[in-house]
């Protein structure tokens, strides 16, 4: 076969960038085969509402060590966001005004409450699973452990709405375990987690920093390449695209989200555990829009009702006759993204008077290489799950945001999680090159 090299990749998100440019840069011949005609996958910084928008990935924190090294690497500086100086918030039927800081402080004895076990059950948070105790609580959703909490009826729906923003989707399939988890990476303060979620963007963009990974590795990389087929023997991986196409390698990393892993046909095939992991799925199944409106309108924030179809927005730019806002939703079938006048009705529900100009946005939930935005886990996912997605299948191993131990469901932990399994592919690729080394002998 002609197509043969020493490691395909497949996808040309950050986890597949980095695992292409880690083992290309030793040496090896890499494929990386990319459905989209682009790279970046998750994240796309595109032109949209006279400016470049990011319609996916976004933030970035220096608590969140993998992408912080490489932007460092390559002389990419953060941004930091906008100062919120005003705040709306939605409890009990009725809409709240207020400063920025009475937002956060209302949030902050629940969220204190809710988070307080994050050491003890993630004392080492990039190993997750350090904490045998952990599987007890694994079980519990997010919806379960707020319902638990003795609160105020307007705090619980505040401390609700936030974390159905978090995870983009639903609290009751979302695990506590997850909310912990993050919190523990971010040293078990939820401001810091909040902070590192919502404050620092990229300059020039995530295209930027992917195209920067790009650019120094020597891997060819094929888009439009859909893959739909992976079959492995004793010596050999060969992956078969939906044009018919047959690339052949000795180990072959995927780094498709886990919402995709189940359309692709693997043979044989991934082990029980692994199908079911994917047949589940993440919770991250929202929507995130772009919303300009008329005037220039003061830096402010909106939490809206847990289930709204916008959830949640915040001014990110203005100009001098306009203001641009982002919003999220937990619902990407109740946001259509091309739909001006249901975006007015929805933000007319979190901010009444503000009249929207045009909107712009990318539905991630029905787009075949990602079906999910960011990837949330559910409830039992980390205990039952994780290392079972973690561990390599004969040649194949996966990669990504979904597999991640520390920031996962971040474009830090498809990082990770790319080095990670480029490490463990260079270990395997050196250890065939001495065992023909010694039979040469
Ligand atoms: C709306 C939204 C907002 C987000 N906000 C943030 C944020 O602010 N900060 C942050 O850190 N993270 C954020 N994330 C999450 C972050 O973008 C992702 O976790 C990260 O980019 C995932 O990288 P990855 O390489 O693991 O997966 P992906 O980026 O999904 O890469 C996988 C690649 O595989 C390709 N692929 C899929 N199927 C096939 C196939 N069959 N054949 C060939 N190629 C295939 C895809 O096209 C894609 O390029 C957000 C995500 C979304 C969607």
């Amino acid at each position: 076969m002609s197509n043969h090299s020493d490691v395909i990749v497949i996808g040309a998100g950050f986890a597949g960038l980095v695992a292409s440019r880690e083992l290309s840069r030793r040496g090896h011949s890499v494929t990386v085969l990319e459905g989209r005609d682009r790279i970046a996958g998750r994240t796309h910084l595109e032109q949209h509402l006279g400016r470049d928008l990011e319609l996916g990935g976004t933030w970035v924190h220096w608590t969140q060590p993998y992408v912080w090294a490489e932007m460092g690497r390559y002389g990419i500086e953060p941004v930091p966001g906008a100062e919120f100086t005003k705040a709306y918030w939605h409890a009990q039927g009725q809409r709240h005004e207020g400063t920025a800081d009475e937002l956060m402080d209302l949030l902050d004895a629940p969220n204190q409450q809710l988070l307080a076990e994050a050491r003890r059950y993630f004392p080492l948070p990039w190993s997750p699973l350090a904490n045998p105790e952990v599987s007890i609580i694994d079980s519990t959703n997010l919806s379960q452990a707020i319902e638990a909490m003795d609160l105020p009826e307007a705090q619980r729906q505040l401390l609700r709405s936030f974390w159905a923003l978090n995870f983009n989707g639903k609290l009751d399939e979302a695990a506590y375990s997850q909310a912990l988890r993050w919190a523990a990476v971010a040293s078990g303060s939820w401001q810091l987690m909040f902070e590192a979620c919502a404050s620092f963007k990229i300059e020039g963009g995530t295209r930027r920093l992917a195209q920067a990974i790009l650019e120094d590795s020597t891997a060819e990389v094929h888009l439009g390449q859909q893959v739909r087929a992976v079959r492995q023997d004793d010596d050999l991986v060969v992956v078969t695209t939906d044009d018919g196409s047959k690339y052949s390698a000795k180990n072959l990393i995927v780094t498709v989200p886990l919402n995709v892993l189940a359309h692709i046909e693997f043979q044989p095939e991934l082990s029980t555990a692994k199908r079911a992991a994917a047949e589940r799925g993440q919770v991250g199944m929202g929507a995130k829009l772009w919303i300009r409106v008329k005037g220039v309108h003061e830096r402010f924030v909106v939490m809206g009702p847990e289930n709204a179809p916008l959830n949640f927005a915040q001014v990110e730019y203005t100009d001098a006759q306009t203001t641009t806002l982002v919003c999220f939703g937990p619902d990407a079938g109740a946001v259509d993204v091309h739909d001006k006048q249901a975006a007015q009705m929805h933000l007319d529900q979190l901010v009444p008077g503000l009249e929207v100009v045009a909107i712009a946005g990318h539905n991630w939930v029905d787009d075949e290489y990602s079906r999910s935005t960011w990837p949330m886990h559910k409830a039992g996912y980390l205990s039952g799950s994780l290392a079972e997605l973690q561990k390599p299948e004969g040649r194949i191993h996966l990669a990504g945001s979904d597999y991640a131990n520390g920031w996962g469901g971040f474009i830090d932990g498809a990082i990770e999680s790319g080095i990670s399994a480029a490490r463990t592919v260079l270990r395997e690729l050196a250890g065939e090159e001495s065992a023909q080394n010694l039979q040469s002998v």
